[in-house]
């Protein structure tokens, strides 16, 4: 029997609250505005996960703790890993952020081991539970695994609900421990090919990684929803090979990136080295189009592409499709500041941080009376009235979601003396909520959703609004146009078209909350 030494804390309470629409004229004549004010003032799509692994590194641990670190944009909400010394896995996982669980000396000394496991994890208050928190941790007859996912399984709750006919117990409410039980029940001989079977009966979007005591194993979905890249560092110890959700991971602790594991591929890291394993027919590939947009941070490259590199052709695309006579170009950061760039370079007009972030915002952050309820936007954007005062400022930020933050931003910008303010925005208008591991309100609150463009101009008292194209957003990839026989992308939420099966939730029929998988199966048990 294998040991496992689970240390498990709940270092605080991340729950926050407070309508910050309070007080913004047009929401209360619009009803398609206030009833779903965010409690944060934080208008977008949020990643759900990121995650990280390494092989071959005498402190896996802490070379783990320092690539979650780079990727916490992917999720702020509780973090976890796992490491294994050959025979003994060793876990610390906890809600909060990664510099909070995992800078003490004793918590990396516990977690012993030459290979490591991490996740960070986005997710609602209501089901950051602790044993919600992965990575999560199998001791099977013929093996343990440690297990950590990035995306989500769209037919997780049909087959849950067939493995808990045939008895299976389930600890939490992830579609991951799903894959735990498929490889628990697989006929199968290794853990490996047991793997693999589970992973031929999920649909949605994946990248996992997942630690044995003797292999590091990574794999993305057929269409390669997720990203997942591959990277090697030099050590003292030799060679260790890693996996990571962005090359970001990869740069804070000086690897090299390899390549991107490919969609369908699983990779196998073992002393011997790298196996890789194509055991999905082949599809189109359709990563995330997003990611290039917003989720992935500007210093990362995905396929090979620069994320800075493509967010500066939107915004040069932008600028191509709908420039306006103006006098400065104001990012709304810091996810429009690539974006901006390329548009104030392309127009050649004056860019400026006509707005100025505060970074000490958190989302814990609770406003503690009604009588400043309605500073709203300001306690994390205010405007640079030197940059604006007198301008005809377009604005740049990379999505429009509930059209909130929007809102605040423009009439912030009016009152700071702007004379026109006209919004441009780095992505198509997003109409449709996503089902492959993105944190996304439900389609009735999208404002692109049920307004047009017109319509969403008017709310957000801009005098003018544009929205780079699709097939402009493709050209900014490098790509011609948008083949809408074979897209190259995933861009789901901008046009309906989901590449994979959408089973749990054709089950509801398309009724119930977007995020319905786990919350559907606490519901049922
Ligand atoms: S629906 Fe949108 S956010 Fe979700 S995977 Fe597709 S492109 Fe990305």
């Amino acid at each position: 029997m294998r040991h496992v030494d689970n240390d498990m804390t709940v270092d605080n309470d991340m729950t926050a609250g407070g309508d910050m629409t309070a007080g913004i004229d047009g929401a209360d004549d619009d009803p398609c505005l206030l009833p779903w004010a965010p409690d944060d003032g934080d208008d977008k799509f949020h990643e759900e996960c990121g995650v990280f692994g390494i092989f071959g590194a005498a402190d896996a641990a802490a070379h783990t703790a320092l690539g979650l670190h780079a990727l916490q944009h992917r999720g702020q909400e509780a973090s976890g890993i796992v490491a294994c010394d050959g025979g003994r896995f060793n876990m610390h996982r906890a809600l909060g952020h990664v510099g909070a669980n995992f800078s003490t000396p004793d918590v990396i000394q516990r977690l012993r081991g030459a290979a490591a496991i991490g996740h960070n994890r986005y997710s609602t208050s209501g089901e950051t539970m602790l044993r919600n928190v992965q990575p999560l941790f199998a001791d099977l007859a013929f093996g343990g695994i440690a297990l950590a996912h990035n995306g989500n399984l769209t037919n997780a709750l049909a087959l849950r609900q067939g493995l808990v006919d045939r008895g299976a117990i389930f600890q939490s409410t992830m579609d991951t421990e799903v894959v735990v039980h498929l490889i628990a029940t697989s006929q199968r001989k290794t853990l490996v090919e047991r793997l693999i079977d589970g992973l031929t009966k999920v649909e949605g979007a994946y990248a996992f990684v997942a630690l044995t005591d003797d292999a590091l194993i990574g794999a993305r979905d057929p269409h390669g929803v997720r990203p997942l890249c591959i990277g090697r560092l030099w050590g003292t110890s030799g060679e260790a090979t890693i996996l990571a959700s962005e090359t970001c991971a990869l740069d804070i602790i000086g690897a090299e990136y390899v390549r991107d594991v490919e969609p369908g591929e699983v990779v196998v890291i073992t002393e011997a080295g790298i196996a890789s394993i194509k055991p999905f027919q082949p599809v189109q590939n359709r990563f995330c189009i997003f990611e290039y947009i917003y989720f992935a941070r500007p210093d990362s490259w995905v396929d090979r592409k620069s994320v800075y590199e493509v967010r500066k052709a939107i915004g040069a695309e932008l600028a191509r499709e709908s420039g306006v006579d103006a006098d400065v170009i104001v990012p709304v950061p810091d996810s429009g500041v690539p974006a901006a760039l390329g548009y104030a370079e392309q127009a050649d007009i004056q860019f400026g941080l006509g707005i100025i972030r505060n970074h000490y915002v958190g989302r814990t952050f609770i406003e503690p009376t009604d009588q400043i309820r309605h500073l709203g936007v300001k306690l994390k954007h205010n405007a640079n009235a030197a940059i604006l005062a007198g301008k005809r400022v377009v604005l740049v930020d990379d999505s429009i979601v509930r059209g909130t933050t929007s809102m605040k931003i423009v009439e912030m910008v009016r009152e700071a003396g702007a004379a026109e303010v006209h919004m441009r925005i780095a992505s198509p208008p997003t109409t449709h909520s996503c089902f492959y591991g993105v944190d996304t309100p439900e389609r009735s609150k999208l404002l692109a959703a049920r307004h047009s463009v017109e319509d969403m101009r008017r709310l957000i008292r801009a005098d003018s609004l544009s929205f780079v194209s699709l097939d402009g957003l493709y050209r900014a990839m490098g790509r011609t146009e948008r083949n809408p026989e074979r897209p190259a992308y995933c861009d789901a939420c901008f046009t309906g078209d989901y590449p994979v099966r959408l089973t749990d939730f054709d089950a509801t029929d398309r009724t119930g909350p977007v995020r319905s998988i786990s919350r559907l199966a606490a519901d049922r048990g």
